[in-house]
């Protein structure tokens, strides 16, 4: 099975290196975003000084590790990676930040992540480059402050609104990111095949592009898969009918949905005559776990206008119908 889930798989991480922009000019697409980037960029060179922190927010596989790193790249700076998640113990955070060097870059994957006593150390190296290491415990625990390099963080998030104020207060900028239209998809996936040596025709970059869910790490997916069959069941040229063929193995339908999206919106359309539904019992229905009918396939069926949520319960839409081939039922909220 191919996933078409926009979290890394084992062999995105393999080849994610060698399909990473290096450049800003190289960052395909998010034009709001790279024009903002550029200025904060430039500005900050001009008075020789770390640019204000910036937090990246947007869906996974969008762009923000690379764009992290070309930040650094575009300062002449290193870049530290690190995550939420791995920083539990506010000494994980004092270690790295003490690390640093100036004008360095710490990136922070997963921000709305951090555990809250290395948040509130956060917020003292953001504004102050400064930290205080507490020592000992009980009353006569003192702390002793600690500068640190004057350093940029960047910081990634997929749920924004999941920060606290004050965390999101102390960033000077936040770019938003996009899901990609179909032509920058198509320009990623160019981009790819150079790398990578594939024979990708026009007509071949459309049809993967238009399957990609919006989503680079997903092309770049399909692209592989493709070219599998490409080499293996035909001369090896990526063309239309070539990605056709590939993606109806894989089963991802023309609009980049794939089995279990399509059998939720079957069950939703010919079990509960469209709904309002549970998600709970759609799940049942499908014999999924809720979770990963509501985290998995729920918000590309919402964003494809395929699936409504509404107060009763989920609802298909017309376009869902028309999807499935199938009429709506007199008075169905489709
Ligand atoms: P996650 O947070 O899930 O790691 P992410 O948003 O950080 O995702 P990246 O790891 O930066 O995403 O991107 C995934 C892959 O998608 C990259 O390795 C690269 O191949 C490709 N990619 C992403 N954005 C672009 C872009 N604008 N231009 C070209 N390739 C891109």
């Amino acid at each position: 099975e191919l996933s078409l889930s926009p979290e890394p798989e084992p062999d995105d991480l393999l080849v994610e290196a060698s399909l990473r922009p290096k450049t800003l000019a190289e960052f395909v697409g998010q034009p709001r975003v790279r024009e903002q980037l550029e200025l904060v960029l430039e500005g900050a060179r001009r008075r020789g000084t770390p640019p204000d922190h910036v937090l990246l927010s947007g869906p996974p596989g969008l762009g923000k590790t690379s764009l992290s790193m070309i930040i650094a790249a575009e300062l002449g700076a290193q870049i530290r990676l690190t995550s939420g998640p791995a920083l539990e113990r506010p000494g994980d955070l004092a270690a790295m930040l003490s690390n640093l060097s100036p004008g360095d870059v710490l990136f922070i994957d997963e921000i709305h992540r951090i555990a809250r006593p290395a948040e509130e150390m956060l917020y003292l190296a953001m504004e102050d480059f400064r930290v205080d290491i507490v020592v000992g415990k009980g009353p006569g625990a003192t702390s002793i402050p600690l500068d640190i390099a004057p350093f940029t963080l960047v910081g990634a998030t997929t749920r924004a609104g999941a920060l606290t104020g004050p965390l999101r207060d102390r960033f000077g900028f936040t770019a938003h990111m996009e899901f990609y239209e179909p032509e920058d998809l198509e320009k990623v996936l160019r981009r790819a095949a150079k790398i990578l040596g594939i024979d990708l025709r026009p007509d071949g970059a459309a049809e993967i592009a238009a399957r990609s869910r919006g989503t680079p790490r997903i092309a770049n997916r399909l692209l592989r898969r493709v070219r599998d069959y490409a080499e293996v069941r035909a001369d090896g040229a990526v063309t239309r009918s070539v990605a056709r063929a590939a993606l109806a193995v894989y089963d991802v339908d023309e609009l980049g949905l794939d089995r279990l999206d399509r059998a939720v919106l079957s069950a939703l359309v010919r079990s509960f005559n469209g709904g309002p539904v549970g998600i709970s019992t759609l799940a049942v229905a499908v014999g999924e776990e809720p979770s990963t009918v509501e985290e998995v396939c729920e918000p590309y069926l919402v964003r494809a206008g395929m699936l409504a949520r509404t107060p009763r319960g989920r609802v298909a839409t017309a376009a869902a119908w028309a999807h499935l081939g199938a009429t709506p039922p007199p008075g169905s909220p489709a």
